[in-house]
C-alpha cells in the first residue's frame, strides 16, 4: 500500500461525479461519514437524494482519522447509537465484502498514574449500565499486551473487548459507492455556495454548479460548518483543532488491538504497519471565531489547556482564517471551492515525539520507521459531543456536525438518526444531549469525556 492510500487528499482523482438533479427531496452538504451514511440511510428508504461534497469524498477528518471504533469511554448519550453503530458497520463490511476493513478490536484505555487510573475507571459504571462487557486490567495485564516488547510503568488499565476498527480511506468511499447504488446522486468537486430559502423555508441549495431545488438540507460539512450557517444567521459554536498522525513501516504484529495512554496512542493497521499519534498534543491557529466563542470554549480550555497548543494564527484557507471572508455572493467563488480539501501540515516535532515515545514504551523496538504522516482538522464543540438536530429558525434544515473528534465510529448510528429525521420518522435515540439550542438556552454546560 502507498503513502497516498493512508487518506484522500486533493490529488486522489474525481471518484464521484453524478449529474445534478434539477430536485431531489433532501440535499447533504458535505461528503464525510456522516453525509455518506445519512444518503445511504435516505436512499434506502427511497428518497431522492444529493451528497454534494466541495472536494472528495472523506478528503478532510474522514479518512485521516485513527479509525477507531470504539463503545469505550464514550459520553452517556452516545453510547446506545455507539452500539447500533458498531452493528451497522459490521453489516457494511459484510456488504462491501470487507473494503470498510472492520475488524473486532479492542480499545484499551492504559494509565501511569494512580489519579489516571481512577480518571479512567470512572467510566465503568456507564458501560456496566449498558451491558458492555469492559474489563479492569492491572499493570502486570497491560504489559502483557504487547507480546514482551513493553517497558513501561503503566499501572493499570481498562479495555473493552468487543470494539472495532476500521480503514477510514477506504472504507468511507465504499459506504459511498453503497449509498450510489441504492440511489443517491454524489458529486464531488461541488460546493454548496449558500441555502435557497422563502419565508424562513428552504426551496432549493445553491452550488457552484448551478440550483438544485430541495425542501430539506442536511449540514455535515464537519470543521465548514459553522461558517456556512452563520451566512445564514445561525451561529454554531465550533472550533478546529489540528492532529497530526503517523503511519509506521510494515512491522511485527507484537499488539493486534489499539490503546491509548495520557501520552501516546496506537493500533494495528491493515497494512501491516502502525497508525501513531499523541494524545496530549493538539494544534490550536485562533481565527476570528476563537475570540467571538472564547466564553463557550473557555470550560473545555481550562481543563484541556496542556494539550492544546497555539500553532500561529489560522492561515488563509482556513474554516476561521483571518482572509476567510464570512459573506459571499451566491454567483462568485465561495471559501469553499478555494480550499477544496482542507489538508493541514503534520507537525514534525510531533512526529519526532511519536517516535521519542514508541521508543519509549518499547525500547527493544526502538525508534519506527515513519512511512507516512498526515494531519486533519478536528471539529470540537465546546462540551466535545455534537449537534445533531432540526434548527427551528430555517425550515428543513438538520445539522449534524461537531463530531468532536469521535464521529467515525458513530457515522453509521447518527446517519441513520439524519435519515430517519430527514424522513419524519421517530429517531428512535433520546437526543435531547444533541439539541442545537442547549448553548443559547440557559443550559450548563456538561462536557462529555473527551475528544
Ligand atoms: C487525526 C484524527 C483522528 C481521529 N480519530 C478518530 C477515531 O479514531 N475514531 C473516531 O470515531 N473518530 C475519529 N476522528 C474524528 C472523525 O474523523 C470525525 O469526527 C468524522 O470524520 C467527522 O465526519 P463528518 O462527516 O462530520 O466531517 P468531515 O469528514 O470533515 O466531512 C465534512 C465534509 O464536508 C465538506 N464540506 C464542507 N462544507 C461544504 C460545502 N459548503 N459544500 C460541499 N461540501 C462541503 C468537506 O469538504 C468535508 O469533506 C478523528 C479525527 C482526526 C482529524
Amino acid at each position: 500500500m502507498t503513502g497516498e492510500a493512508s487518506r484522500i487528499t486533493i490529488e486522489t482523482p474525481i471518484a464521484f461525479g453524478d449529474r445534478l438533479p434539477e430536485q431531489v427531496d433532501a440535499v447533504i452538504i458535505g461528503g464525510g461519514v456522516i453525509g455518506v451514511f445519512s444518503a445511504l440511510y435516505l436512499a434506502r428508504m427511497g428518497k431522492r437524494v444529493l451528497v454534494c461534497e466541495k472536494g472528495r469524498i472523506a478528503g478532510e477528518q474522514s479518512s485521516r482519522n485513527w479509525g477507531w471504533i470504539r463503545q469505550h469511554g464514550r459520553d452517556a448519550a452516545e453510547l446506545p447509537i455507539m452500539m447500533q453503530a458498531l452493528r451497522l458497520w459490521r453489516e457494511v463490511d459484510a456488504e462491501t465484502a470487507g473494503q470498510c476493513g472492520v475488524v473486532a478490536s479492542g480499545t484499551h484505555y492504559l494509565a501511569s498514574s494512580a489519579p489516571e487510573m481512577a480518571a479512567i475507571e470512572s467510566w465503568l459504571p456507564i458501560a456496566r449500565e449498558h451491558g458492555l462487557g469492559t474489563k479492569l486490567l492491572s499493570g502486570r495485564e497491560v504489559s502483557d499486551l504487547f507480546a514482551g516488547e513493553a517497558d513501561y510503568p503503566w499501572v493499570g488499565g481498562t479495555c473493552t473487548p468487543d470494539d472495532a476498527r476500521g480503514e477510514p480511506w477506504v472504507a468511507v468511499p465504499a459506504v459511498a459507492r453503497l449509498a450510489q447504488a441504492a440511489g443517491a446522486s454524489i458529486r464531488e468537486d461541488c460546493a454548496v455556495r449558500a441555502l435557497d430559502l422563502a419565508a424562513g423555508q428552504i426551496q432549493g441549495v445553491v452550488t457552484e454548479h448551478g440550483r438544485v431545488a430541495c425542501e430539506q438540507v442536511v449540514l455535515a460539512g464537519g470543521a465548514w460548518s459553522s461558517l456556512f450557517a452563520r451566512r445564514h444567521g445561525i451561529d454554531i459554536p465550533q472550533l478546529s483543532v489540528r492532529a497530526t498522525v503517523a503511519r509506521t513501516a510494515p512491522m511485527g504484529d507484537f499488539f493486534a488491538d489499539k490503546a491509548v495512554d495520557e501520552q501516546f496512542a496506537l493500533r494495528r493497521r491493515i497494512d501491516g504497519g502502525y497508525t501513531l499519534a499523541l494524545a496530549d498534543r493538539h494544534g490550536f491557529h485562533p481565527g476570528p471565531d476563537a475570540f467571538r466563542h472564547f466564553r463557550a470554549f473557555f470550560p473545555l480550555l481550562r481543563l484541556n489547556w496542556k494539550h492544546v497548543r497555539p500553532g500561529g494564527l489560522a492561515p488563509a484557507g482556513f474554516p476561521d482564517g483571518w482572509g476567510t471572508p464570512r459573506n459571499w455572493a451566491e454567483d462568485r467563488e465561495s471559501p469553499f471551492e478555494r480550499a477544496r480539501v482542507l489538508e493541514p501540515p503534520p507537525d514534525g516535532a510531533y512526529l519526532r515525539l511519536m517516535a521519542d515515545r514508541f521508543a519509549e514504551r518499547f525500547p527493544k523496538l526502538g525508534r519506527p520507521e515513519i512511512a507516512d504522516a498526515w494531519a486533519g482538522m478536528i471539529d470540537a464543540m465546546p462540551d466535545v459531543v455534537p449537534i445533531v438536530d432540526r434548527v427551528s429558525a430555517i425550515a428543513g434544515l438538520v445539522v449534524a456536525t461537531g463530531m468532536s473528534g469521535h464521529g467515525f465510529g458513530i457515522g453509521p448510528g447518527f446517519g441513520r438518526i439524519v435519515a430517519r429525521m430527514v424522513a419524519g420518522q421517530d429517531a428512535e435515540h433520546d437526543l435531547s444531549r444533541f439539541r442545537y439550542a442547549r448553548f443559547s438556552d440557559g443550559s450548563p454546560l456538561d462536557i462529555g469525556p473527551g475528544l
